[in-house]
C-alpha cells in the first residue's frame, strides 16, 4: 500500500528537528510520498530545500492568508521564481481565513487572486485554505471561472451541501485527521459524498493528530494511516482499494510519477 500525504508542514520546527525519524516512521506506515507546503517566503525556501533530501518529497509554495497583509509585489515575484523549481508541484496554500482574521479581508482577497493568476500562468494546481469564508472563496474562484480546474480545498471543514458545490465545479477535496473526531459529523457527512476520484488525504501536520492518536501533540505523516482507515470504513471500502484510489487521484492531481 502506498499513500501520499498531500499537505504537511515538515519544515516547521516540531517536525524538521527529527525529519529523518519522521520520514522513516511514515514509510513504515505506508505513507511514502509527501507534499510539504510553504506558508511564507522563508518556509517556501525551506520546503524546496527539503525536497532535495528525499526522493518522493515535493513542495507547494504560497503565502498563507494569515500573512496576506505582508505580501508585496516583490513577494509575488519571488513566489513565481520558487514555483518554477521542478519539485514544486502546486501553488498554495492560499485562500481566505475569516476565522482568525490576521489580515484584512481586502488584503486576503487580493493575495488570493494573485495566487490564482500565478497558478494559471504556470499551469500548476492550487491548494486552497478556506475557513469561515466559503461563499467568498467561491466568488473569487468564479472570477477565474474555467481557467483552472486543478483546485483542492484542503482540510475541508464544510458541509455535504458545500462539498457538492465544490464537486460540481470540478474541484477536489482533501481531508485531515479532523474528519475522524467524534464531534465531526458534518465533515463525515461531507466525506461520504466525495467520490474517491476527487478525494485526497493529508495530515496538515504538525497540527491535528487523528483518532485514536489525538493525544500525540505533534502530528506526523505516519498517523495519516488512521485517517485512511477511518474514511475507507466510512465508505464501506477495503483499505487497500481506498488507498489505491486516493493515491491515483493525488498523483493525477499533482502530476506525480
Ligand atoms: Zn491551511
Ligand atoms: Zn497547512
Amino acid at each position: 500500500m502506498e499513500l501520499i500525504d498531500t499537505h504537511c508542514h515538515l519544515t516547521f520546527d516540531d517536525l524538521i528537528r527529527d525529519v529523518d525519524g519522521v520520514i522513516a516512521r511514515s514509510k513504515s506506515a505506508g505513507v511514502t510520498s509527501w507534499i510539504t507546503v510553504g506558508t511564507d517566503p522563508q518556509e517556501n525556501l525551506k520546503a524546496i530545500e527539503l525536497t532535495g533530501r528525499f526522493e518522493n518529497m515535493y513542495a507547494a509554495v504560497g503565502m498563507h492568508p494569515h500573512d496576506a497583509k505582508d505580501v508585496t509585489d516583490d513577494t509575488l515575484t519571488s513566489l513565481k521564481e520558487f514555483a518554477r523549481n521542478k519539485k514544486v508541484v502546486a501553488i498554495g496554500e492560499t485562500g481566505l481565513d475569516y476565522h482568525y482574521n490576521y489580515s484584512l479581508h481586502e488584503d486576503q482577497r487580493r493575495v488570493f487572486a494573485e495566487h490564482l493568476n500565478i497558478a494559471v500562468e504556470l499551469a500548476l494546481p492550487l491548494i486552497i485554505h478556506c475557513r469561515k469564508a466559503f461563499d467568498e472563496t467561491m466568488e473569487v474562484l468564479d472570477n477565474h471561472a474555467g481557467q483552472i480546474k486543478k483546485i483542492v480545498f484542503h482540510c475541508f471543514s464544510g458541509s455535504a451541501e458545500q462539498a457538492k458545490i465544490v464537486l460540481d465545479k470540478g474541484f477536489y477535496i482533501s481531508f485531515t485527521g479532523v474528519v475522524t473526531f467524534k464531534n465531526a459529523r458534518i465533515k463525515q457527512q461531507a466525506a461520504q459524498i466525495v467520490p474517491t476520484d476527487r478525494l485526497m488525504l493529508e495530515t496538515d501536520c504538525p497540527y491535528m493528530s487523528p483518532e485514536p492518536m489525538r493525544k500525540q501533540k505533534v502530528n506526523e505523516p505516519a498517523l495519516m494511516l488512521h485517517t485512511a482507515k477511518y474514511l475507507a470504513e466510512l465508505k464501506g471500502m477495503d483499505l487497500t482499494d481506498f488507498a489505491d484510489a486516493v493515491t491515483a487521484t493525488s498523483k493525477t492531481f499533482f502530476g506525480l510519477p
